[in-house]
């Protein structure tokens, strides 16, 4: 190869190695090491449709995914500025860190959590009615509570969270936004509080 080519040759090496980091950034957020909201929203789509539509597809194509049921739950921390304020942003980047540790830990294998966006993190829960969904959404609310801090012992986090579940007749984003309408609602009600959305339409 002469130099010229040499020269191409690993010109075409470190594009390749940037467009790498880039497709990684566009499924995984840096901070906490969850799906970014893109890639949540895609295969949230994938799966809703499979969820609704198995039905009308019959039996064999619901065997063949195996699950008729999928669920979502919001979750977004308690008065996470005052998180910052009280405690500077590195505190508050470890904390989120904690929270996202402690859900990517609850959730089984087939499941997604997403960043959805500054402190508010998305789960979809294949295979999972709403009131599954509820209980899971309640388990890791309680866990959170009793996240300890060893460089911040005064440091306590709560979060709140919102659950809705896929429905013959709705669309994705009608579903996605009961969810975010059941987290509204427990914002609204008091915080540290799980709602589903069925319990308040
Ligand atoms: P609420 O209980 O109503 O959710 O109150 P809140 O303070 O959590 O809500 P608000 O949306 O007012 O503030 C969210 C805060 O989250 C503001 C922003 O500075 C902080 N935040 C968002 N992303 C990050 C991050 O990556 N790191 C840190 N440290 N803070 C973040
Ligand atoms: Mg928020
Ligand atoms: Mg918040």
């Amino acid at each position: 190869m002469s130099e010229s080519e040499t020269d191409l040759h690993s010109k075409i090496k470190e594009l390749e190695a940037a467009v790498h980091e880039l497709e990684k950034d566009l499924i995984h957020d840096k901070l906490t090491g969850l799906k970014t909201r893109a890639f949540f929203e895609e295969e949230a789509r994938i799966y809703f449709d499979i969820a609704v539509n198995a039905e009308d597809r019959g039996t064999r194509r619901r065997q063949w995914f195996g699950f008729k049921n999928v669920s979502f739950i919001f979750f977004d921390i308690d008065h996470f500025k005052q998180v910052n304020d009280t405690y500077g942003h590195d505190a508050g980047d470890e904390a989120l860190k904690a929270v996202a540790d402690t859900i990517r830990m609850s959730v089984r294998e087939g499941d997604t959590a997403a960043r959805f966006g500054g402190e508010e993190i998305a789960l979809t829960l294949v295979g999972a009615t709403e009131r599954d969904a509820e209980h899971k959404a309640e388990d890791i609310r309680r866990q959170i509570e009793n996240i300890k801090f060893g460089k911040y012992p005064e440091l306590k986090l709560t979060i709140s969270a919102g659950v809705a579940s896929a429905e013959q007749g709705s669309t994705i984003e009608d579903i996605l936004k009961r969810a975010d309408k059941a987290l509204y609602n427990a914002k609204g009600s008091g915080r540290n509080k799980v709602v589903a959305y069925s319990s308040i339409s």
